[in-house]
C-alpha cells in the first residue's frame, strides 16, 4: 500500500513538473519570435492565465507593436479577458525597409515587455473604462503620454529595465530611424534617465 502511494505521489510530481515545462499554452506565438516572447512573459507571472495572441501585421501606423483587448474581452470579467499584441512586420527606417524580426533579440524583448506592460494596465481597468481609454488615447495627447509611461513603468517594476533601456537606445541612437518616430518616443515615453532613476528608487526600496 505504501509503495503504491509512493508511486502515485511520484507520478503526480512528474506530471506537475512536465506541465511546468509547458507554461503559457494559452499564448499563441509565431515561431520566429518565440524565444523573445517567452523571456518577456517570464517577467509577468500575473499574466500566466491570461490568453494572449501575438500576431504579425503587415504594417501598423505610428508604432511597431500594439497591445489591445479583443472586442469580446470588453464585456468579460478581468479573469476571462483575452488580448492581442500586433507586431508590425516591417519597421520604419529612412530609406531602407527592415524587418522587425531582424532587430537585436534583447531589443525585441524590451519592446514586448512594454506591450505586456500595457496589458497589465488594461487588467486594472473595467471594460467600460477600457472603452473610454480607447477614445481618450485616440484624441488626447496627454493621455497617450500617460498610457505609454504607465506601460514602461510596469516593465521596469517587473525587472525589465535592462531590456527597456536597450530598446530606447536602439531607437534614439540609431541614425537610420526616422526622426518623427524618435520624437514620438521622446515625447510620450519614459526617457533612459527616468528609467535609471526608477531602478535606483526600486533598489533602495528593496534594500530598505
Ligand atoms: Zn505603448
Amino acid at each position: 500500500m505504501r509503495k503504491r502511494l509512493k508511486q502515485l505521489f511520484l507520478f503526480i510530481l512528474c506530471l506537475v513538473l512536465i506541465l511546468q515545462m509547458f507554461p503559457h499554452t494559452n499564448k499563441k506565438i509565431p515561431k520566429s519570435i518565440q524565444k523573445e516572447v517567452k523571456i518577456a512573459l517570464m517577467h509577468y507571472p500575473e499574466l500566466r492565465d491570461i490568453p494572449i495572441t501575438f500576431k504579425f501585421k503587415r504594417n501598423i501606423k505610428k508604432s511597431v507593436m500594439q497591445a489591445q483587448p479583443t472586442f469580446g474581452a470588453l464585456f468579460k470579467s478581468k479573469e476571462e479577458r483575452n488580448y492581442t499584441i500586433l507586431i508590425s512586420e516591417k519597421f520604419k527606417i529612412t530609406g531602407e525597409e527592415f524587418k522587425t524580426v531582424d532587430v537585436p533579440s534583447d531589443v525585441l524583448v524590451g519592446w514586448l515587455g512594454h506591450e505586456l506592460g500595457h496589458i497589465m494596465d488594461y487588467q486594472n481597468r473595467s471594460g467600460f473604462n477600457l472603452i473610454g481609454f480607447g477614445f481618450r488615447y485616440v484624441f488626447l495627447k496627454e493621455y497617450v503620454k500617460k498610457a505609454e509611461r504607465a506601460a514602461d513603468s510596469f516593465a521596469v517594476s517587473h525587472g525589465m529595465s535592462q531590456y527597456i533601456l536597450k530598446t530606447k537606445r536602439f531607437i534614439l541612437d540609431n541614425s537610420a530611424i526616422h526622426p518623427t518616430y524618435k520624437d514620438r518616443i521622446k515625447q510620450y515615453y519614459l526617457s533612459p534617465d527616468e528609467i535609471m532613476e526608477m531602478v535606483k528608487q526600486q533598489d533602495s526600496a528593496d534594500n530598505g
